[in-house]
């Protein structure tokens, strides 16, 4: 099969679909591998390194797009990019379609054959391809949680582990899944007083067992919120309803009761925020204040950090990937029913059922 790897387009977006490592595979699986100039620049892979592992260095994308059996990338195609698609061409890369009907109709019109990382399952029901993602951006959010509540950066000037002396940054966690985990692991590794909360029992009872009396863990209510959130230095957001929005949990009013200079990192942003004050932000300018609180709710924080998430994502990514490019798509859908659950786009139809319906179409 002949693989095209693209370059991303999305501001502030710098990884990259497959490492040199990742082609050199390909390729010794009898591929031919064709890569944009300067595809993995942004993670820190040259264009040297993709030559050595096998690829061809494309500069021109149109050619690039035309050669090319399955795309390979890492965001969804932007509306600059859907004319390059062939009918039958198949895209392997996150899609998040649901919240997004121009490009579910551009790609249904084009007749691409598309797998989106976000609904492959693996024989648990997990989201292999998601859960890195989500990794990376709890531990970010303690990251840069910890930076913005700097008094340089807006915050109210808290060392979260404190000092011998003087008591310890507070950190409340909304929302204890994969996120929330990772965060919890983080802010206890800074020292930090850590609370974490979830509607889910059998989850505080997992932290429980995990960080003994390190953390506190509460009931996710109304009133639970309210208190915590008056203690609170940092507020990490990271409660998922699947196939729904992210509940509003903190309002804008909930602010006036916070103390000036906490630092809010509403992780969930990508699926609307489970503050009511949370606005996107990107990269370029990650944070704002109201009320005297700084949001930081950047929607894609794992491309911060490039080269990590890049190594996490293609790890993950790479055996599903190739077992489309050795088997071919429709033998490969047959043999594994967690990525034919990858499958989003066929032949000009809309072929999950869940993106199928957030998008109004008949299944
Ligand atoms: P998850 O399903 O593993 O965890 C969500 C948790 O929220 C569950 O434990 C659930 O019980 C809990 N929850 C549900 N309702 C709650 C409530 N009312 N109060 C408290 N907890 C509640 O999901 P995840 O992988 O941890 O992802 C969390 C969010 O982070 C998702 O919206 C995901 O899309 C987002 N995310 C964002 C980025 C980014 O760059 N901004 C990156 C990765 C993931």
């Amino acid at each position: 099969m002949v693989i095209g790897l693209v370059k991303e387009i999305k501001v502030h977006e710098y990884r990259v679909g497959l490492t040199p490592e990742n082609v050199a595979t390909y390729v010794a699986h009898g591929h031919t591998l064709i890569v944009e100039k300067g595809a993995g620049e942004g993670a820190g892979f040259e264009d040297d390194a993709y030559e050595a592992a096998g690829a061809r260095i494309e500069t021109d994308k149109h050619a690039l797009f035309d050669a090319s059996d399955m795309i390979v990338k890492v965001k969804e195609p932007l509306p600059g990019e859907y004319d390059y698609f062939k009918k039958g061409q198949i895209l392997f890369t996150y899609l998040h379609l649901a919240a997004d009907p121009a490009q579910a109709k551009a790609l249904m019109e084009k007749g691409v054959s598309a797998v989106a990382y976000e609904t492959i399952t693996d024989r648990n029901g997990h989201l292999p391809c998601l859960t890195p993602m989500s990794e990376i951006a709890g531990r970010l959010a303690v990251q840069e949680g910890a930076k913005y509540l700097e008094k340089p950066f807006g915050g109210r000037g808290v060392l979260l582990g404190g000092v011998p002396g003087v008591k310890r940054g507070n950190v409340l966690i909304i929302g204890g899944g994969v996120v929330g985990m990772n965060a919890c692991k983080m802010a206890v590794g800074l020292g930090a007083n850590v609370t974490v909360m979830d509607i889910a029992a059998p989850r505080l009872g997992y932290y429980d067992d995990i960080f003994g009396s390190k953390v506190t863990t509460l009931y996710s209510n109304r009133s639970n919120l309210v208190d915590a959130l008056k203690e609170a230095d940092l507020v990490i957001g990271a409660v998922l309803l699947p196939g729904a929005s992210a509940p509003k949990l903190v309002k804008t009013e909930d602010l006036k009761v916070m103390k000036k200079g906490a630092v809010i990192v509403d992780v969930a942003i990508d699926q609307g925020g489970c503050f009511e004050s949370s606005k996107v932000t990107y990269h370029d300018a990650p944070t704002y204040t109201q009320e005297g609180i700084v949001h930081y709710c950047v929607g894609n924080m794992p491309g911060a950090v490039s080269l990590t998430s890049t190594m996490a994502l293609t790890s993950t990514t790479l055996g599903y990937g190739l077992s489309i490019a050795d088997k071919g798509l429709e033998a490969a859908l047959k043999a594994d029913a967690g990525l034919l659950n990858g499958l989003n786009c066929h032949q000009g139809n809309c072929t999950n059922e869940a993106v199928a319906k957030s998008l109004g179409l008949v299944f």
